[in-house]
Formats: C-alpha cells, sequence, structure tokens
C-alpha cells in the first residue's frame, strides 16, 4: 500500500496536494484508494475501490474541497489481509473519546488476531476484516492519555511490519515498526508544513522537499507549534524489505538512503558474475526487470536491447482466470520485437512467484525466432509467505517452494535458469534487510496461527 500524510500552518488545497501523492504511489496498490480531509472542525473520508484517477472524480474531489482544510492523509490499497472489499478501503477512522480518529497504513500486523480477540472480549466491535482497524481501536481505546502516550501504547503492542499515518482533526502523526520493514519519509513544504509519504516521488510531486526517512521505531507528529517533535518508541532494529528495492518501489525513489534503480543496476551486475551465460542479447522483462537487465549488461558485455514491447495502455486487465484468458493476458501486455530473431537472449526479470509469467514470455521470444532463452533472476526463489505487507501470495502457489530449480526450468522452458544468490541480493543493496520470502527468517514474527499450522 501507499501512505501519505499532510499538515499545513495555512488553509491549502489539501484534497487535490493528497490526490496528487496518492497518484505518485499508485503502483504500492491498484485496489483502492482514499483521502481524509480536515480543516479543525469537520473531517471528511472519500474512498472506494478503483485507481486513484478513477475514485477522485470530480465529484468526490468537490466534497473533499472543505473550506479551510489544512490537514489529511491518504492511502492506496493493495489487500493482503482482509479481502478485496469496499469497507475495507482506507483511511479508516473511528471515534474515540478524544474525537474522530483516521488511519491509513501499509504492512500488515503479525499479532493482530490475538489483539482483535482481546478487543473483542472489552466490547469492540469491528467493521472491516483488515488489521488496520485492530490498530486504530487500540489507539482508540488509550486515548484517555493523549493521542501521542496512546499511539505509542499501540505501537509497543503490535508486532510485525507497519507504515502508519494517522490523524486527528488538528495533528498528523506517523511511524515505522521497529524493524522499519516498510518505508516511509518525512518532506517539508515552503509555508512550514509537513508531508509524510510512503516514497519521496510523492513528496516531490506535492512540492515538499524530502527532509529525512522515519526511523525504525520512531513516531513523528506535528506539534502545536507547527514543529516536528520524534519520540523514539521501539528499540530500532532495522531490517527493511529487500523487496522494496528489488520490485516494489518506485525505480526514483531513494529508501533509507540506498537509491532502487542503482540497487537493481547492482543486482543485475552480480547476477552477470553469479550466473554467466554465452549469448548474444540481454532482454528485461519490462518494466520491473529493466535495472537488473541494464546491470546484467554492463557486466557481461552482452548488448541491452528491448526485445520485448510493453502496451502501455495494458494496465490491469480484469480477465477470467482461464488458461488461456491467462495467456492472453501476457500477450496483450507483451509482444516479442524482431531484434530476437536468431539472437541467443538472456531475459531478465526481477522475481519468479507462481512461474506463469516467465513461461509466457519465454514461448514468446521462441515464436519471434530467438535461437536461445536464458532466464535469470535478480532475486533468490521465493519460498516463503511474507507477513508484512507484500501478497508474494500463499506457500503452495510459490512456484520455488514446491519445484527444484530444474523443475521450474523446464516448466518455464528455459534453455537455463539461475537465480541471485540472498548474498548477492545483500551485496546489491548495501544495508541490513529482511529476505524472509527467501530464507523463512522473519525478523519481526511470524503470526501464532500460522507458526501452528506450519507444526501440523
Ligand atoms: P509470476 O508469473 O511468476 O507469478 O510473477 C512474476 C512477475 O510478477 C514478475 O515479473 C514480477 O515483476 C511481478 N511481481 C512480483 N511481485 C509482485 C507483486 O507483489 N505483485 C504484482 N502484481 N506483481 C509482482
Ligand atoms: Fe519483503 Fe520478503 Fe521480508 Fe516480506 S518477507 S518484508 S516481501 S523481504
Ligand atoms: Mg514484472
Amino acid at each position: 500500500c501507499g501512505v501519505l500524510g499532510l499538515w499545513s500552518p495555512e488553509p491549502l488545497p489539501v484534497a487535490d496536494l493528497l490526490q496528487l501523492g496518492l497518484f505518485a504511489l499508485q503502483h504500492r496498490g491498484q485496489e483502492a484508494a482514499g483521502i481524509c480531509v480536515s480543516n479543525g472542525k469537520d473531517l471528511v473520508i472519500e474512498k472506494d475501490l478503483g485507481l486513484v484517477t478513477q475514485v477522485f472524480d470530480e465529484a468526490r474531489m468537490q466534497r473533499l474541497r472543505i473550506p479551510a482544510a489544512n490537514l489529511g492523509i491518504g492511502h492506496t490499497r493493495y489487500s493482503t489481509t482482509g479481502s478485496n472489499l469496499r469497507f475495507n478501503a482506507q483511511p479508516l477512522n473511528v471515534r474515540s473519546s478524544k474525537g474522530i480518529l483516521a488511519i491509513a497504513h501499509n504492512g500488515n500486523f503479525v499479532n493482530a488476531l490475538q489483539i482483535r480477540q482481546a478487543l473483542l472480549e472489552h466490547g469492540a466491535v469491528f467493521q472491516t476484516t483488515n488489521d488496520t482497524e485492530v490498530m486504530i481501536n487500540l489507539i482508540a481505546r488509550y486515548a484517555k492519555l493523549d493521542l501521542v502516550e496512546a499511539t505509542a501504547r499501540a505501537m509497543r503492542e503490535l508486532t510485525g511490519g507497519f507504515s502508519v499515518v494517522l490523524m486527528d482533526r488538528h495533528t498528523v502523526l506517523a511511524l515505522r515498526d521497529g524493524n522499519g520493514v516498510r518505508p516511509l519519509v518525512i518532506g517539508r513544504l515552503s509555508n512550514g508544513g509537513w508531508v509524510f509519504a510512503s516514497e519521496p516521488p510523492a513528496l516531490a510531486l506535492m512540492g515538499a522537499e524530502f527532509v529525512r526517512d522515519v526511523r525504525p521505531g520512531e513516531l513523528v507528529w506535528v506539534d502545536e507549534a507547527g514543529g516536528l517533535s520524534s519520540w523514539q518508541v521501539l528499540e530500532p532494529c532495522p531490517t527493511p524489505c529487500a523487496f522494496e528495492w528489488i520490485y516494489f518501489a518506485r525505480a526514483d525513489a531513494t529508501l533509507d538512503g540506498i537509491a532502487t534503480h542503482p540497487a537493481r543496476i547492482r543486482m543485475g551486475e552480480v547476477l552477470a558474475r553469479e550466473a554467466p551465460v554465452e549469448a548474444d542479447l540481454v532482454v528485461p522483462v519490462p518494466d520491473s526487470g529493466i535495472g537488473a537487465a541494464i546491470g546484467y549488461s554492463r557486466a557481461s558485455g552482452l548488448p541491452f536491447d528491448f526485445g520485448l514491447h510493453k502496451n502501455p495502455y495494458a494496465g490491469r486487465t480484469f480477465i477470467q482466470p482461464t488458461q488461456e484468458m491467462r495467456d492472453l493476458k501476457v500477450r496483450l501486455k507483451l509482444a516479442a520485437t524482431p531484434v530476437v530473431a536468431g539472437k541467443r537472449v538472456v531475459l531478465v526479470d526481477d522475481s519468479i512467484v507462481r512461474g506463469t509469467t516467465s513461461g509466457r514470455i519465454v514461448q514468446l521470444l521462441r515464436e519471434a525466432g530467438a535461437t536461445e532463452v536464458h532466464v535469470r533472476i535478480s532475486s533468490p526463489p521465493i519460498k516463503f509467505p511474507c507477513y508484512y505487507g507484500i501478497d508474494t501470495a500463499a506457500r503452495k502457489e510459490l512456484v520455488a517452494s514446491t519445484h527444484t530449480l530444474e523443475q521450474i526450468r523446464a516448466l518455464i522452458g528455459a534453455d537455463s535458469l539461475a537465480f541471485l544468490s540472498e548474498a548477492g541480493v545483500r551485496e546489491a543493496i548495501g544495508g541490513p534487510v529482511c529476505l524472509a520470502c527467501f530464507n523463512g527468517q522473519y525478523p519481526a514474527g511470524q503470526p501464532e496461527e500460522e507458526v501452528r499450522k506450519e507444526a501440523l
């Protein structure tokens, strides 16, 4: 998901600025979008299923443009827990003894089920199936303390990977779990206002200047003087999600001081060193394989070219999941170009999840006359589920958890197949990271119910 927050010392077109910011975070979630704005008295939320441009039509924007608005939060949703239903769209809001609160959340709480159970026993009522509601209910329950104290207490009770932006009618708060699994950055507006966003490109579009990342375990908020206060609530133990650099974050983003596109290039370079092959051409799977393919080409000395054309209008295709339709889906999006004819191709992509995409693409390249297709993947095989907010499918659907390397190669019809090693990912990113979906070592814990299931 993508999250966003804005506070300004004076009225601003808050809804319009948040809409711009959400547009820059669209890649982090395409299922639903929402904006909440306030002017100190009123608080309005508009949200629905769909892309940012679909959800925020003129009628919705008019309703959000309340007079003298000076703060708000926003969300783009990518469903992990809680299904793709309208009532699961965010921001979520709740009434507390301190007034109304609204929350936007990226990530997953690992102990949400246990806390939900405890809250239910104390009479809480839940409206959604998503775990974000657990946090906002915890905060509302503690809000007899002040909002900052209440939020810090909720941070201490919840485990997992989460970046959260939260507001009442006066202030905006932003926080990251102790591992800093999901990104979150701080920006400054020229009028002295503050912006919080999942990724820096959203700041740029909103006219804010990048200040710094929220630190793992840190809670920041706009204080009464309009300054930014900080509280290191949890012991920082940084293991941000490696998948942000591998695939998820925008290519122009810098997260925790490490730029994504150069990191992807380094992944490709290390991959070329670890898994060289005699070939004529390096071809990326657009768009997510481009960075690594550039790196593979540079390190191997093999020429780079766009052997696949991506139809920029394909976007999301709502197609029935039958075999023929899945095949058509890849063909709607991608077509092989004539440069691959008669060539031994190194096909570079960022990841294999279910293994369907790679198989179709290998087929496309052969039909276009490629004589050999060597698949190189710039991440290790995904063998374990993510409990921290990336929907890499249930374990039984992960092709690498049920197949050997040779079986996957045969399945996708490649002449050879290689994945980047875990050490290679670490080297390319250059900082401590979570690699749990590759190695099963979960730095921010595992849900108890899943651990029990595995033990059966
Ligand atoms: P597969 O066909 O193996 O299931 O999917 C692999 C492709 O999906 C890769 O090209 C990769 O860029 C993309 N991918 C990896 N992770 C995700 C994800 O979390 N969501 C979506 N929509 N695509 C992903
Ligand atoms: Fe990222 Fe994988 Fe860790 Fe999930 S398990 S946070 S996708 S590295
Ligand atoms: Mg891809």
